[in-house]
């Protein structure tokens, strides 16, 4: 059922008009249309064509600012690193990069991805239930920060690798504190029977093991309980509980310098309450306030949801008996998360006529041959002629890096606005891309 419908009451959905309320980078301009920040979205649809993903620089920049602002007023000594996996597009690394971003990385490329764009190795965090051998000794290779050691069985891993490069190690435990927390199933990764991390009541025996082990230098702790996490009250309980394994650890006779709180923190997709940086931020300070440790975080999503949009064009408007449906020439091989995750996302046409039209309601799909090719239904809106374009909302994180070429469909291009200029910044993908690296074996 999961790929069938993104299951809410449609009456309940907010409209356009409250969708963009509450984001400053959006907004309809009675000629141009829909602006994010500076750029008429259909001048880029004009000179790029559709689908194309949108990504707001000052968007980037001013979220980053929030949150780390919201860290120093909680009186936290506190290092972002910005999860790569929720959008690693090389010009979003580098925004952040010169905020001072570091950066959380879970396999080889994303690592080579985070040092091209400019992070200093020492700011960058390895996490990851799987990392390999080859990805093990490439990140003691370049020295990065830390790795957040998932079991018994990589610590021994990564010990005999490190030491058998002269490499030492630093290294903190990912505990799973077994809470409940996560916007959906496959994004919770805190519970006692996810695959992530080690036993909440194993972590300290483990931690004392670590410091018997060559090449191994253990700094701290680390946990991350989920994504699209809503409500602050996991994150207090997590947090608790891993201040209390410091002070276990400590009891032993180690040393606990850092404390990696992880990343989850949700964004308001359909205007839900959303906790702010500030309340994470408390949850953070109430937990370590006495116990002297760095704090690094690990956000994703918070950072770059909101800062893009997934441009798209209608194909054709086609009635049923039961239904009418917008098809658009985006699909789920762009944006996976409505058939993946039952994700709702908000849907804005960009024509200043066509936000103001009446609406009735409509199933908005893509071209794509499954039933889950669905980006919403019964959603309210206006008559959208074949060609009129709409926005995708909150596109930003688990977008384009979650896309696909099914249906032999090229990778949609990618557009970085900064004020009033932008920049293409991954070209569309050509058929010829698509088939560049296949071998027909002669017959
Ligand atoms: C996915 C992930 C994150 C980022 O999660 P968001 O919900 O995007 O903030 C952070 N840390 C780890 C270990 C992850 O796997």
């Amino acid at each position: 059922m999961a790929s069938l419908a993104p299951t809410t009451d449609p009456s309940e959905d907010p409209t356009p008009a409250e969708l963009l309320a509450g984001r400053h980078n959006l907004k309809h301009h009675a000629m141009d249309g829909l602006m994010l920040d500076g750029v008429p979205l259909a001048r880029i649809a004009d000179v790029v064509g559709t689908p194309t993903w949108v990504y707001s620089a000052e968007t980037l920049r001013h979220r980053y600012r929030t949150l780390t602002a919201a860290l120093k007023d909680a009186g936290l000594e506190a290092q972002p690193h910005y999860a790569v996996k929720a959008n690693d597009h090389l010009a979003i690394l580098a925004t952040f990069a010169r905020e001072g971003a570091g950066a959380d990385v879970v396999s080889e490329g994303e690592l080579r991805r985070a040092l091209k764009a400019g992070i200093p190795a020492s700011h960058i965090v390895y996490s990851g239930v799987g990392k390999s051998a080859r990805e093990l000794r490439l990140a003691l290779h370049e020295d990065i920060g830390q790795i957040n050691v998932e079991s018994a069985e990589e610590l021994a891993m990564l010990s005999a690798i490190a030491a058998g490069m002269g490499r030492i190690a630093r290294i903190a435990l990912r505990v799973n504190p077994d809470v409940e927390a996560g916007g959906h199933e496959k994004i919770s990764t805190g519970r006692a029977t996810d695959k992530f991390g080690i036993a909440f009541d194993a972590a300290a025996a483990l931690y004392a093991h670590a410091n018997t082990l060559p090449g191994i230098r253990t700094v701290g702790v680390a946990t991350h309980i989920g994504s699209q996490i809503l409500d602050l009250a996991p994150y207090r309980d997590a947090y608790l509980r891993i201040a209390d394994l410091v002070r276990t650890i400590r009891a032993q006779g180690f040393r606990v310098e850092t404390v990696d709180c992880g990343g989850g923190l949700g964004i308001p997709y359909r205007g839900e309450a959303a906790p702010s940086p500030a309340g994470l931020a408390g949850a953070i300070a109430g937990a370590f306030h006495n116990l002297d440790v760095r704090i690094a975080l690990e956000p994703g999503r918070w950072l770059v949801g909101p800062a893009g949009v997934l441009l798209a064009s209608v194909v054709l408007a086609k009635q049923t008996p039961t239904t009418r449906f917008v098809v658009l020439d985006a699909a789920m091989n762009d944006l996976v998360r409505p058939a993946m995750y039952d994700a709702w996302h908000g849907i804005v046409p960009v024509a200043a006529t066509d936000a103001v039209a009446a609406t009735s309601p409509c199933d908005v799909v893509g071209p794509v041959c499954e039933s889950g090719d669905t980006f919403a239904r019964s959603r309210a809106l206006p008559a959208l002629a074949p060609g009129a374009l709409v926005a995708l909302l909150d596109a930003g994180a688990y977008g384009a890096v979650m896309s696909s070429s099914y249906n032999a469909r090229p990778r949609a291009a990618e557009v970085m606005v900064d004020g009033e200029t932008w920049t293409v910044i991954r070209a569309r993908q050509t058929h010829e891309d698509l088939w560049a690296h296949e071998v027909v074996p002669i017959p």
